[in-house]
């Protein structure tokens, strides 16, 4: 960690303490932080144990840390909350999906803006945003949120793959000319035909950034394990050509990626050892959607497992298609209550620090390195005693 403590260097910006400050990689008790009027760090410090009084300084009860990132959304799907089957997996799932496709623009607007808020005043800063259409331009436009958006593309048929790339090619023009950033980025190992994902993931290496789910579903363990299965059946003879020549999906996407691009492999819930031997922790961030994995499959990925291999790790909300919220506090205490060794240092320095790695954020937020701006998030409601979230733990936004 590059910050220094400055006590000798206060300026006259605003200071904002707190039980613990969580850096970004670790907690200083009774921690302290000045930050000038547009939130850059100025300076860290503690207060000494006990807190000494120090003029001016806002003290809270709980840990001060910087804003989170909410490293896998899909906000376009914010109208379809409480709408699709719980726990049946992933054909049923996506069956569900397409049927809702069709639906109110208005409603769709006006669920996306209330998401958007909703992230804002939990504590989340930046988020990395699976689209398909235009829908969110103009949420993403008038966000205080920084998104990162990824144009997703899908298809198995081979002779459609140039005109679905040059779609997404115009998608992502249309993200950029409001002032967004957008990379094309493959859906999955099983939906693309071999020239879309050649096309895609080379869209994604020029820009240094590929985010894929991986291994998200039983039913997509099956289809390349077996050939056969619900979603064999759902996309029918299509997939077939694809499964012929592809025996070990995850090795193809690791393989495509270019040596200094950064890799998101998104959900993971059915991910083993033999799976993480063959990642690059270098250049690779696991993304976590515990909420969303109980949603559809009723299964959370083997995080003790990923951890005890020193995997990067972020925590991301999937969409309110297969979550109640999107919050990324919700992830963490998922992960607390059914990983108790993983630690509330670990978990926080996934919905921070970890996350704005993973979106190539980390020169600007993240952690309260000097110079940063990362925001200001408050969690309250701890247990300090044994450093863990309660069931009552919330968190805002104060910077
Ligand atoms: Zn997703």
């Amino acid at each position: 960690m590059n910050y220094k403590l400055k006590s000798d260097n206060f300026q006259s910006g605003r200071l904002i303490a707190g039980n613990y400050l969580f850096t970004g990689q670790e907690f200083i008790k009774n921690g302290l932080v000045e930050i000038d009027d547009e939130g850059v760090v100025l300076a860290l410090d503690s207060l000494g144990n006990p807190p000494a009084e120090k003029a001016g300084v806002e003290f809270y009860n709980g840990i001060i840390c910087p804003g989170f990132v909410n490293a896998h959304c899909h906000l376009e799907l914010s109208h379809m909350e409480s709408k699709l089957p719980q726990k049946q997996g992933m054909s049923a799932f996506c069956k569900s999906i397409m049927q809702l496709r069709n639906h109110d623009v208005d409603k769709q607007q006006e669920a996306m803006s209330l998401a958007d808020k909703l992230m804002d005043i939990e504590g989340i800063v930046a988020v990395a945003d699976i689209a398909n259409t235009e829908a969110s331009i103009r949420i993403k436009k008038k966000s205080r949120l920084k998104y990162h958006t990824f144009v997703e593309t899908f298809g198995l048929k081979p002779d459609l793959a140039d005109d679905i790339f040059a779609k997404a090619s115009l998608l992502k023009v249309a993200f950029e000319a409001n002032g967004l950033r957008a990379t094309i980025t493959p859906h999955a190992p099983y939906s693309l035909s071999e020239n879309l994902f050649r096309l895609t993931v080379d869209a994604g290496n020029s820009e240094g950034i590929v985010s894929i789910h991986n291994k998200e579903s039983r039913d997509e363990v099956e289809l390349f394990s077996k050939k056969q299965g619900a979603m064999r059946n759902l996309f029918g003879s299509e997939v077939d050509l694809f499964l012929n020549s592809n025996h070990n999906p995850m090795q193809r996407i690791i393989n495509h990626i270019a040596p200094d691009a950064r890799l998101l492999l998104v959900h993971n819930t059915f991910v083993n050892s033999d799976d993480l031997e063959q990642i690059d922790a270098q250049k690779t961030t696991l993304i976590l959607c515990p909420a969303s994995n109980l949603y559809i499959e009723n299964r959370l990925p083997d995080i003790d497992l990923f951890d005890k291999y020193n995997m990067p790790i972020a925590l991301g909300t999937d969409s309110l298609s297969s979550n109640t919220s999107l919050s990324i506090l919700k992830e963490m205490k998922i992960i607390e209550a059914h990983f108790p060794n993983i630690g509330l240092q670990k978990l926080l320095r996934w919905a921070t620090l970890n996350g704005a790695r993973a979106l190539q954020m980390d020169g600007d937020i993240g952690s309260f390195d000097l110079d940063k701006r990362p925001g200001i998030t408050l969690l309250s409601n701890i247990d300090f005693k044994n450093m863990k979230l309660t069931d009552n733990a919330v968190s805002r936004k104060i910077v």
